[in-house]
């Protein structure tokens, strides 16, 4: 079995929806030979029935529900990157596919070397596909709409502001050097003083109104501390 989780170490699941079962099988196998955890599957609605995985390739001539629909019916209920497969000369369908949410096409036939490019491709798009909130205590971070809270407050912080945050939520309890932040929320090569940091730090955590929240590490740089509420409780 797959692991169910996603990560960077997960195998990432493709879900070969395909009727021909020379085309299945050699897809399938490709698949798998270039290390992809994969599920095929005949028919449109084995697809929707299968268990949410990371990639679909979806051939839009299936026997029992029109590709398409099949399409919508995979978007509105997951975030997989959906590829559609269409015959030559399927234009219109490849068109509909792609505005009912599909992220990429492929025209029969194709070879193995195109569609794992495109895979990596839709992938790359997706991605960062990990949680959309941080939590560490009462502090929360949104990280779609890149709102703050703690207990359930809005804090307003600015743009580097949050980004120093999310650094040190990502993984409480991990030391973050100084400069890993300056790249993040500045630029990739910082040579500048970086005393630039300790005031947004310090404004960071006047904002927060959690002293000792964030730990300054000597020498080395900022981690989120064990947070105060959790010591209170027995
Ligand atoms: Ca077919």
């Amino acid at each position: 079995m797959n692991a169910r989780t996603r990560g960077d170490t997960e195998e990432t699941r493709v879900l070969v929806v395909e009727d021909d079962r020379g085309i299945a099988e050699s897809l399938v196998r490709g698949l798998r030979q270039a290390g992809y955890g994969v599920e095929g599957v005949r028919t449109g609605r084995a697809a929707l029935s299968a268990s949410t995985p990371d990639v679909v390739l979806l051939d839009l001539g299936l026997p029992d529900i029109d590709g398409v629909e099949v399409c919508r019916r995979l978007r509105a209920r997951s975030d997989a990157a959906i590829i559609a497969v269409t015959a030559r000369g399927e234009e219109a369908d490849r068109v509909v596919a792609l505005d009912e949410g599909a992220d990429d096409y492929l025209v029969k036939p194709f070879g193995l070397a195109e569609l794992l490019a495109r895979i990596r491709a839709v992938l790359r798009r997706r991605r960062p596909a990990g949680p959309e909130i941080l939590r560490h205590g009462p502090l929360a971070l949104d990280l779609r709409t890149r709102q703050v809270s703690v207990d359930g407050r809005a804090v307003s912080l600015t743009p580097k502001e949050f980004v120093i945050l999310e650094c040190l939520a990502a993984d409480p309890g991990r030391v973050v050097t100084r400069q890993q932040i300056l790249e993040r929320a500045w630029d990739a090569h910082w040579y500048g003083p970086t005393k630039v940091l300790d005031v947004h730090v310090a404004a960071l955590r006047r904002k927060l109104g959690m002293p000792g929240l964030i730990e300054t590490v000597y020498g080395q740089g900022f981690r989120l501390g064990a947070v105060q509420e959790s010591q209170e409780r027995p």
